[in-house]
């Protein structure tokens, strides 16, 4: 018997839900993309792109998922014979250095474990080592999606001053911008790389580059950069068609638009970190239950550096693709799928437009799989009732 006949919930990391305002803000005919309202529409994207990444600099929109985003800070800024240092925290910066290294880069990675962070110590020791200065920018994931390890940006900007080295600091936040404090200038972050899917709540197809001074210098002595990719010909424009080169992706700004008047305007960014914070905090009460006893086991090893965007639930001695064949055919729950890891595992993605009844009806219904299937596990449910309740004021309407 399968009861997934309701609304299919989706909880994976990204895609995440989309409000139904920003699809409806799409539904409409094409418009006049040389002059109008388009225009002046992505003028006000980007003024408030620069208010979610926290920066006054820069910011260019390119027609690309994350991966291209990647493509493009990396192309604007090194190439055959530079040298790019990768943080290891899981499997996306290694993925972002694999670019670099189809660009002619030389890739060295500083090596962690899949369970733990990015350890800023050890990247002030590296960058000290390299006196002859052949590193020529850092790269690192705020929010690793595979792993869910959250690494400390800002202690990793500071181990970099500290340091003295001039390598710029790259930044990937594709699953954490709009989910979690992030302070591009104050934490001295030179490129934040960033896509629209997740925590900006919009069907995917755009990604962004913010750009700070030291990138720029660095980006200007470049002597061959890809055109469509060029920052330049993207910021330094008056023509509204470079910035996109080409046609402008009219009806996902339309979406974004109405994404960054729901996250900006409506909630406000730090309640949005705030929300993401309890319901993080609601998952972490729930998943360490599961975790206590039995086949389940939290990837993230400190608890400090546990997400509040994702959650990775490795199952060593299960089945998880059966689990998650169950929750989406019976129960109608689509959960993350492990990637890079060999002990099998599955994500809850808790990013975006998601409140209370979206989350406990996730995890609960994650329960009621993992008991139809017969897996021993200690409830956690309650926990994270719990959790949400204590983090709302009581006493209204008694
Ligand atoms: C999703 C994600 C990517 C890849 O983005 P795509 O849009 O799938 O190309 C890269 N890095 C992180 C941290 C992500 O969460």
């Amino acid at each position: 018997m399968s009861l997934r006949h309701g609304r299919e919930a989706l909880a994976i990391p990204g895609p995440s839900v989309f409000p139904d305002r920003v699809l409806q803000a799409m539904h409409r005919p094409a418009p006049n993309i040389y002059e109008g309202e388009i225009v002046d529409l992505t003028e006000t994207l980007h003024a408030d792109l620069k208010r979610v990444a926290r920066t006054e600099h820069d910011s260019a929109i390119y027609i690309a998922n994350g991966h291209g985003a990647w493509e493009v800070a990396l192309a604007n800024t090194v190439g055959p014979g530079d040298t790019v240092l990768v943080l290891e925290s899981g499997t996306f910066a290694a993925g972002w250095g694999a670019m670099g290294a189809a660009l002619g880069v030389k890739v060295e990675t500083l090596e962690a474990d899949f369970r733990d962070p990015v350890d800023p110590a050890a990247v002030e020791a590296r960058l000290r080592a390299d006196v002859s200065r052949e590193i020529a920018a850092v790269l690192v994931v705020q929010i690793d999606t595979a792993s869910s390890v959250w690494n400390d940006v800002a202690a990793i900007g500071e181990a970099i001053r500290r340091s003295g080295h001039p390598a710029l600091y790259m930044v990937d936040c594709i699953a954490s911008l709009g989910c979690v404090p992030f302070e591009m200038d104050a934490w001295g972050v030179d490129v934040t790389v960033a896509a629209c899917q997740k925590g900006l709540m919009t069907p995917p197809g755009l990604s962004f580059n913010f750009i700070g001074p030291r990138a720029w210098e660095v980006h200007e002595q470049r002597e061959r950069v890809p055109s469509h990719w060029d920052w330049t010909r993207r910021c330094r424009s008056d023509v509204y068609y470079l910035q996109f080169g080409g046609t402008p992706p009219t009806h996902h700004l339309f979406g974004l638009r109405a994404a960054l008047d729901l996250l900006l305007h409506e909630e406000g960014l730090e309640a949005t970190w705030g929300r993401h914070a309890v319901l993080g905090q609601a998952v972490r009460a729930c998943t360490e239950r599961w975790c206590t006893d039995g086949p389940l086991e939290l990837n993230v090893i400190d608890p400090a550096h546990r997400s509040d965007a994702v959650t990775t639930v490795l199952t060593p001695s299960i089945d998880a693709d059966a689990l998650r064949a169950h929750a989406r055919d019976e129960h109608g729950l689509i959960l993350g799928l492990s990637i890079g890891t060999d002990n099998g595992g599955f994500r809850i993605g808790h990013m975006g437009h998601l409140n209370p009844p979206m989350l406990l009806g996730a995890l609960a219904t994650t329960e009621a799989s993992l008991r139809s299937l017969g897996i021993p596990f200690e409830s956690g449910i309650t926990a994270a009732i719990e959790v949400i309740a204590e983090a709302t004021p009581t006493g209204a309407g008694r």
